[in-house]
């Protein structure tokens, strides 16, 4: 044992709370340094030593035994290892065919009440088969949609609906009719159907508020921030600014439907990057709980696709906000940026993604004609159809799409070490910028890599001063 040759494996290290972590990268485990293991790892940076070469070396600040203790943690964590020895495989394991769906994104119209000038669903980007779609999902369709899924959620005893669009109140009536027919059949079949629901609040009159909250439906507002940011982009098509007309609504609705958290989806683009005054304008002026911000999905030609200098400034104001976050929580206090609680809750859980995102697997959407595509954003577009409600899914075609889209399939990522978290990004944005749904999205990747040690750096030190508080991740 004292003769092996050792070396440092994959990981990335961080600090955080004054103590070192290491974030194992094939396991996605935070393992914490304490200053044996932290000498042993700094020691084998440099290069692969021998056991006995590492005990001599440490031995005026460590004895023999604490180094070999030391190493043996750091092997059964795999943050070093043997020198020479393969690194590890990433085998390709696709997800048996009968994986169940556990959530449904139901595209109740492909209209739109809006013009948002960045729109996927309209210009240059859009991926929808011109004129093949209806603009309305009819009842029977819903109906089949609802047969669907409880049939491909398998042995699920919960399964969630989410009702997209278009603007998704423009058929508020079928809404009510889905909603009323997939919890009768849900009772039926011994199973939990959740709702939710995204909207740009132009419609939300009070009956439609009253129906939201007697039903437990969760919302999600799109909203950009203040009146000069939001009506940048979300217009009404005679190019009038639609904030006056949605704020009073989703006030109301914040009064009257307490039952689930309200969240607001912020579009970010090169015009509209102030995500502190947008966090603190629709939290604490409108009062939504949650804000979560993604940047616009486009290709880079459009001028409001975000440049290398606009992720900088995003990702210094996101990282400000996470320390806000991180102080909450360390005061036990609920703080509304979901984009940091989404990624901690991903480190506790140790998520190690083969996929990005759960498209085509236990993520579906169905367009307005019953066609079952990848997710909502590909609702519409041929190409990406995997089946239709009534026909299911096209065994064959999803396992190939599962099988070329696996991690193992992007050499750009492997030697990346946050791949465990990014697996190559979304399929819809690899679509738009690379024109195909397989390619990672490697204009990010900088940003992706500071952002995910930012995460870190929160879970580590939130592990350190208040480590119950990670027990919200746990249920
Ligand atoms: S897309 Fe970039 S950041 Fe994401 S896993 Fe691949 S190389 Fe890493
Ligand atoms: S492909 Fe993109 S838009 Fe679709 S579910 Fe995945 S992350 Fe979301």
């Amino acid at each position: 044992m004292n003769g092996l040759q050792l070396e440092a494996r994959e990981f990335h290290a961080f600090e955080a709370a004054g103590e070192r972590f290491v974030y194992l990268v094939p396991s996605a485990a935070v393992f914490r340094l304490d200053s044996a293991t932290s000498a042993i790892l700094e020691r084998l940076s440099t290069g692969p030593r021998r056991l006995d070469a590492l005990i001599d070396g440490l031995a005026g600040s460590f004895d023999e035994e604490d180094v070999k203790n030391g190493v043996y943690d750091l092997m059964e964590t795999r943050a070093i290892g043997p020198a020479g020895a393969p690194p590890d495989t990433m085998p390709v394991e696709v997800p048996p065919a009968d994986f169940p769906l556990t959530t449904m994104v139901l595209n109740v119209t492909s209209k739109c009440n809006l013009s948002c000038t960045y729109c996927y669903e309209y210009g240059e980007d859009r991926l929808v088969d011109e004129g093949t779609m209806p603009r309305y999902m009819d009842e029977q369709t819903a109906q089949e949609s609802v047969e669907f899924m409880l049939a491909q959620s398998k042995a699920k005893d919960a399964v969630n609906l989410t009702f997209f669009g278009g603007e998704t109140l423009l058929n508020f009536k079928l809404l009510q009719k889905t909603l009323d027919y997939a919890r009768r059949r849900g009772v039926e079949e011994g199973k939990q159907v959740r709702f939710s629901l995204t909207t740009n609040g132009t419609l939300l009159k009070p009956d439609v508020i009253e129906w939201l909250s007697a039903n437990d439906v969760g919302v999600t507002i799109s909203i950009d921030g203040p009146k000069d940011t939001n009506d940048k982009f979300r217009v009404l098509s005679n190019g009038l600014g639609s904030y006056e007309m949605i704020v009073p609504k989703v006030r109301q609705l914040l009064e009257r439907h307490s039952t689930r958290p309200i969240g607001a989806r912020v579009t970010l683009t090169q015009q509209n990057l102030d995500v502190h005054r947008i966090f603190r304008h629709l939290t604490e002026e409108v009062g939504f709980r949650e804000v979560g911000f993604a940047p616009v999905t486009t290709s880079s030609c459009q001028s409001y696709a975000l440049d290398e200098a606009s992720y900088d400034r995003m990702l210094v104001q996101f990282q400000e906000l996470a320390r806000e976050w991180l102080e909450a929580a360390v005061d036990d206090r609920f703080h509304g940026f979901s984009n940091v609680r989404e990624s901690v809750e991903e480190i506790h859980k140790g998520f190690s993604k083969a996929y990005p995102c759960g498209a085509g697997l236990g993520l579906m959407g169905v367009g307005t004609d019953g066609n079952v595509s990848l997710c909502h954003r590909f609702a519409g577009s041929s190409e990406h159809r995997l089946g239709s409600v009534t026909e299911g899914v096209d065994r064959e075609k999803q396992a190939a799409f599962l099988e070329e889209h696996h991690l193992a399939y992007k050499p750009d990522c492997h030697s990346c070490w946050a791949r465990p978290l990014c697996s190559g990004g979304c399929y819809h944005e690899a679509q738009t910028r690379y024109g195909t749904t397989r390619a990672p999205n490697l204009h990010y990747c900088d940003w992706i890599r500071s952002w995910t040690h930012t995460c870190l750096e929160v879970y580590g030190e939130l592990s350190e001063r208040n480590p119950s508080f990670l027990r919200h991740f746990e249920a």
